[in-house]
């Protein structure tokens, strides 16, 4: 990664961990043995998260189920992603790009906690669900 984009990756790792409480560490922590928050430090810290040149994706996880050991790989729609990306199919929670990466940061951090998506679930399976309980707005808000 370049300075800018090794700047980018780290905001986008620690606004992610800003996250992780209640509903949003359960979805993401799901039947891991691992901790989150450990295994998302050590990542950051121990060189866990890499820049892969791979267009059409935003995320990959090197193995899977690994914690601290796995490797993200942040590919080329993570930095560049098109408007597409900030809408998903079943759900009306829309993402900005801090959001969007967010979400890439969350999604491959739990395959390293729980390995990959299972035969005939989808990315998108996770996707909605982070959504669902990582960027839902308070109900009622504030004015
Ligand atoms: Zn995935």
């Amino acid at each position: 990664m370049t300075g800018a984009e090794e700047k980018v990756a780290h905001n986008a790792i620690d606004a992610a961990r800003a996250l992780l409480t209640g509903a949003c560490l359960d979805f993401i922590k799901a039947n891991s043995q691992y901790d989150p928050l450990k295994v998302l430090d050590d990542l950051q810290r121990g060189g866990g998260f890499q820049y892969r040149d791979r267009s059409n994706a935003a995320g990959e996880i090197k193995h899977g189920g690994r914690g601290s050991s796995d490797t993200i790989f942040l590919t080329n729609s993570f930095f560049n992603p098109g408007q597409t990306y900030f809408f998903l199919k079943g759900s009306n929670i829309v993402l900005d790009v801090a959001g969007f990466q967010q979400e890439v940061v969350l999604h491959e951090l739990r395959h390293a906690l729980i390995g990959r998506h299972p035969i005939g679930g989808s990315s998108e399976d996770y996707d909605r669900g982070i959504r669902e309980n990582c960027f839902k707005q308070p109900e009622g808000g504030s004015q």
